[in-house]
């Protein structure tokens, strides 16, 4: 079975269109006396006009034909492009099927061109087995003249996905048609997990940069699997980005803490690296924090409890931080201070403190 076909005068025309592509009709190949002079694209051999019991048009080939990948496309990769088509034009771009690249060396399921051509985009429906070497050798292909390509498949699970940019599509009983299923992803956390889109969201997403291919370097959430290449919004390469760059601070400083513990003492003492009392703004000076730090401990003792009373906000501390005390214990924060002496206080230094 067939789609397209060449005419002797009309040159390619395709079943699936009303006017064949060529400002013609269906009767003008169908059972059409004399027999209509269309050929195989592929093989050149001689082919006929069919309509299937439901309505279907297609070509096929006439007897004596040799064995054609034109004649082994299934109804279902047909319907697919038709599908990938009409969803690229609803995002705003032009959609033509079955274009040849120069010289013949690919030909796209659906090219999807950008109204003013700056750009160029195959949407492939692969539906039938294909090896990840297969797959990456067509993607090259389009990609060196200058046309990326977007694999899509609705089987359950294609095993090459996100071996090239690529999408799982499903049909849900929605009015809106195919949907991302698999492969558009967002980060949240420390991973990535899935974000649900229409086939017409996502290529307009596409179309504009709005996503691209991205090679994740964190864990993609159950049920998902792990995916070489997803899609995502480049906000979200920069959110994990950070996340990672975040963690690499982490490990540093808990591999650094050993060393520090381990390290000799300078003179017996360890001298707190942050600035004291006369150091400290202004503003620091005259506060609550201030007065805690000129006390004795057993006068910072003493103000722990009077704190306990006393309305936060008459002696001066963040209303924010209040606020969060307050709502995780249900009582004013009480400050708690302790003073550094040795290497191995360090981390207590006298100027932390922590709400209790
Ligand atoms: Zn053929």
């Amino acid at each position: 079975m067939a789609f397209r076909a060449v005419h002797a005068q009309w040159g390619t025309i395709f079943a699936h269109l009303p006017d064949l592509g060529c400002a013609q009709s269906w009767e003008a190949v169908w059972k059409a006396r004399p027999s209509a002079p269309i050929v195989c694209d592929e093989c050149r051999h001689p082919m006929h006009a069919k309509t299937s019991r439901a309505g279907l048009r297609f070509f096929t080939h006439a007897p004596g034909a040799p064995t054609c990948a034109l004649g082994l496309e299934s109804v279902a990769h047909h319907l697919l492009k038709l599908e990938l088509a009409a969803a690229a034009r609803d995002a705003g771009a032009h959609a033509e099927l079955e274009v040849p690249g120069p010289g013949g060396a690919w030909r796209a399921d659906v090219l999807a061109t950008d109204p003013t051509e700056a750009w160029k985009t195959a949407l492939e429906a692969q539906l039938a087995p294909i090896t990840n070497a297969g797959i990456t050798d067509r993607t090259e292909r389009m990609r060196a003249d200058g046309v990326t390509s977007i694999w899509f498949s609705d089987r359950p699970r294609p095993p090459w996905l996100g071996t090239v940019p690529s999408i799982r599509l499903a049909t849900e009983d929605t009015r809106e048609g195919l949907l991302v299923a698999e492969g558009l992803v967002k980060f949240h956390g420390r991973g990535w997990k899935p974000v649900p889109a229409s086939l017409t969201d996502f290529l307009a997403w596409t179309f504009a940069r709005r996503v691209v291919p991205h090679t994740p370097r964190t864990p993609l959430w159950y049920p998902q699997r792990a995916l070489p290449t997803v899609w995502t919004a480049p906000h979200y390469i920069t959110a994990e980005t950070a996340h990672l760059e975040e963690e690499e601070r982490q490990r540093r400083i808990r591999e650094a803490r050993p060393r520090r513990q381990a390290a000799p003492r300078a003179g017996g003492v360890f001298r707190c690296p942050r600035p004291g009392p006369a150091a400290a703004p202004a503003a620091d000076r005259n506060g609550p924090r201030a007065e805690v730090r000129r006390r004795s401990p057993a006068s910072a003792a003493s103000s722990a409890d009077a704190a306990r009373t006393d309305s936060p906000h008459k002696r001066g501390w963040p209303s924010h931080l209040d606020d969060t005390n307050r709502r995780r214990t249900g009582r004013a924060p009480v400050l708690r201070a302790s003073r550094c002496s040795t290497m191995n206080e360090e981390d207590a230094c006298c100027s932390q403190r922590s709400f209790s």
